[in-house]
Formats: structure tokens, C-alpha cells, sequence
């Protein structure tokens, strides 16, 4: 074998060898939620392939002793002090350790026995636990898009030194993932991004002020924690996205499109030069993405989301209307305007959702308040760990005196 064909031959062996595992470790965080029950019953599909070092939630003691009796975790995480001394007095106390206090939820992503961190979090929260997974070269199954709204410049260099690697949970960005082995990096045009368009695409925009928690909180195809289903009602998750995929796929945001298929059918395309755009479809289950990441790079015989063509009917696809969902222009101007501006974006728009579902403001308010606060902030250029979370909680503090 010449020199050429043998490191070929090894190369091959050793992609081989990456392309199946016998057993992956993985820490679930955010277990008790959407995401971190659908991961849980994927796990369920394929006895035998994890070993669940550990479940993370905030409160949901019942759920995560229900989740700890089936998976065995060394850890429990709880992020309620309360839920976790009530675990400790439980014979689940003894079998597991139980943990409280933001530090032991980036030590679990970090811990050495863990190949794969699962980050189900909401919000901003889940940054911290990121990039410790990150840090540690571990795979990062991301469903916490925050991540990397809030910290997307701090990922890169790190992944870089440590190997790791970041596998979208988020149905949109796997799409694009998978999209993108039909081509070279260098032959993108652009990335695609569907939008259902939310429960309020065809409301009139004079409808809006008098949108209820209820009707926000009712998705027509997805089924979501509550604050995924209120970003999509204002577009805002999809403005999210936007800037999730630019650090994701290191790519501009004028070459990421948005368009509203509200079948949730293509779950987001690619178009290459030559005009030819890639899709990837199926019906709206989460569990399908959580397949794709937790497998990488193995597909799996699966049935999560099959489709059948003949009983789909159409398909349809729509140009959004940002005077009714300003959230997207807000989402877009963020990512241009780069630095610690979407973590701005992000931190008032939790404050505007927690103040939306608590009854504190109208539905319209949400976007005016992020509007607002971004207004308002003096955007720090390639920000360090401390100026990110310096405008998070600044921005934080200005969202709520205009909810007040
Ligand atoms: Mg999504």
C-alpha cells in the first residue's frame, strides 16, 4: 500500500470507527421538560445505547423521580433549593446525589465520564452549561438556543481548541444540518429557515392588543414548554433562530432567509449556487431531531415523525409580514449590529415573556419592550464572558422598569 492510499485507508478506518459507539454517557439538563422528555422516551426506543449520568431540572420533583427510577443517574440536579432537599429525604436520596446551586450544573457538563451533554434549558440560564460542555470537549446536543444567541462568539475558538462539537436538538437547524452534507460550505447561497407563523398568522394586526396568555400559549403543530410557544406567537423564536444559525453554521445573517410554511412539513432548506435547494422534511415529532443528534453520526432505523405523502395534502409557503411580527426585523438588526447586542435582544425578551404569561403586559408589549431595551444599549464589540453577562443582566433591569 503506497503512503497516499494508506493514510486514505486509516482515515477511513478511523471515521469508521467514529461512525458507531456501543454505549454514549450523557447528562440530561432541563430533563423534566418538552425537550427532556421526548429525549428520555428516544432513549427508551434504544435500550441499552446510554448510560444517563445525570437529569437536571429546576422543580418537577415527581417527574425526576419517576425519570430516576427508569435511567438510574449517578446525579440529580435540581435548580429549586427546596425540590432538592425534599429529594434528599427520599430513598431516591440515597441512591443518587443530589445537587443544587448554579456551579453544579456546569460541573455535571463538565464532568470526565460524560461523552454527550443534552442542554434542554430555557433561557439564558443554559449559557453557563454550555460552555462548559464546550470547554470540555464534549458533544453539546443543543436544544437551548439561547446559548447561543447570548455567547455565540464565545463558542468558536473554544470548539476549536477542545474538539468539541455542537449538534442542533433545534428542528430548523437540524434540517440545515442534514441539508448541508448534499453540498460544500463554499457552495451555500443561503439558508433557509421555515416558520409556522405561530397561532396568529392570519389575525389582523388590530386583533393583537387583545391576544390572550391562552390563545398564545396554543400552537397549531408544535407541542412546546410555554416559553418556545409565546417566541413563536411573536416570531421571536424564529428571530432566535436566525441568530442561532449564524453562529451554528458561521455564516452572515443577510444570508439566512426566513419563510412561513405553517404545515411544519419542511423543517428548513438550503440553496445552493446553482440554484438547487436542499429540504428536509417530515412530520412535526422533536424526537426526530433528537435521534439525528444523539446518534451522530449514525442514522437509526426509526419511525419518529414518518411521513406519508399521500395523506399531506399541500404544502405551502408564505413571505412573513413584519409589520404584524416586528420580532423578526428586531432579531435581524441584532445579529448586524453583532457584539453583546443579541444578548440584549434575548434578556429583554425573556423579561417581556415571564411579564406576558404572569399577566403583567399585553401581547403587543413584548416586541415594543425589546425594541426598547435594545434602543437603549451600548453594544460591546467581541465581548468577553463578563461584558455578555454584564448586558444580559443590564438589560434585564431596563426590560423591567419599562414592564413597570
Ligand atoms: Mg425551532
Amino acid at each position: 500500500m503506497t503512503g497516499k492510499k494508506k493514510q486514505k485507508a486509516e482515515s477511513a478506518a478511523s471515521s469508521a470507527g467514529e461512525s458507531s459507539f456501543t454505549k454514549r454517557s450523557i447528562v440530561i439538563l432541563g430533563s423534566t421538560g418538552s425537550i427532556g422528555r421526548s429525549t428520555l422516551e428516544v432513549l427508551d426506543e434504544h435500550p441499552g445505547r446510554f448510560e444517563v449520568v445525570a437529569l437536571a431540572a429546576y422543580s418537577d420533583v415527581n417527574r425526576i423521580i419517576e425519570q430516576a427510577a427508569k435511567v438510574h443517574p449517578k446525579y440529580i440536579y435540581m435548580g429549586d433549593p427546596v425540590a432538592a432537599e425534599f429529594l434528599q429525604g427520599e430513598p431516591i436520596g440515597r441512591e443518587c446525589e443530589i445537587l443544587t446551586g448554579k456551579e453544579s450544573i456546569a460541573a455535571l457538563a463538565a464532568l470526565p465520564e460524560v461523552e454527550m451533554v443534552v442542554n434542554a434549558l430555557v433561557g439564558a440560564a443554559g449559557l453557563m452549561a454550555s460552555l462548559a460542555a464546550v470547554e470540555n470537549g464534549k458533544y453539546l446536543a443543543l436544544a437551548n438556543k439561547e446559548s447561543l444567541v447570548v455567547g455565540g462568539s464565545l463558542f468558536e475558538d473554544i470548539a476549536q481548541r477542545t474538539g468539541a462539537k455542537i449538534l442542533p436538538i433545534d428542528s430548523e437547524h437540524s434540517a440545515i444540518w442534514q441539508c448541508l452534507s448534499a453540498g460544500r460550505d463554499s457552495e451555500v447561497r443561503r439558508l433557509i429557515l421555515t416558520a409556522s407563523g405561530g397561532p396568529f398568522r392570519q389575525l389582523d394586526k388590530s386583533e393583537f392588543k387583545n391576544v390572550t396568555r391562552e390563545a398564545a400559549l396554543n400552537h397549531p403543530t408544535w407541542k412546546m414548554g410555554p416559553k418556545v410557544t409565546i417566541d413563536s406567537a411573536t416570531l421571536m423564536n424564529k428571530g432566535l433562530e436566525l441568530i442561532e444559525a449564524v453562529w451554528l453554521f458561521s455564516i452572515p445573517p443577510e444570508m439566512v432567509s426566513i419563510v412561513v410554511h405553517p404545515q411544519s412539513i419542511v423543517h428548513s432548506m438550503v440553496e445552493y449556487i446553482d440554484s438547487s435547494v436542499v429540504a428536509q422534511m417530515s412530520a412535526p415529532d422533536m424526537k426526530l431531531p433528537i435521534t439525528y443528534a444523539l446518534f451522530w453520526p449514525e442514522r437509526l432505523p426509526s419511525e419518529f415523525g414518518r411521513l406519508d405523502f399521500s395523506e399531506l395534502g399541500e404544502l405551502t409557503f408564505a413571505k412573513p409580514d413584519i409589520e404584524k411580527f416586528p420580532a423578526i426585523n428586531l432579531a435581524y438588526n441584532a445579529a448586524v449590529m453583532g457584539g453583546t447586542a443579541p444578548a440584549a435582544l434575548n434578556a429583554a425578551n425573556e423579561v417581556a415573556v415571564d411579564a406576558f404569561l404572569l399577566g403583567r403586559i399585553g401581547f403587543t408589549q413584548i416586541t415594543d419592550i425589546i425594541e426598547k431595551t435594545l434602543m437603549n444599549h451600548q453594544v460591546v464589540d467581541k465581548p468577553s464572558l463578563l461584558d455578555i453577562m454584564e448586558a444580559d443582566s443590564r438589560s434585564r433591569e431596563l426590560a423591567e422598569t419599562f414592564v413597570n
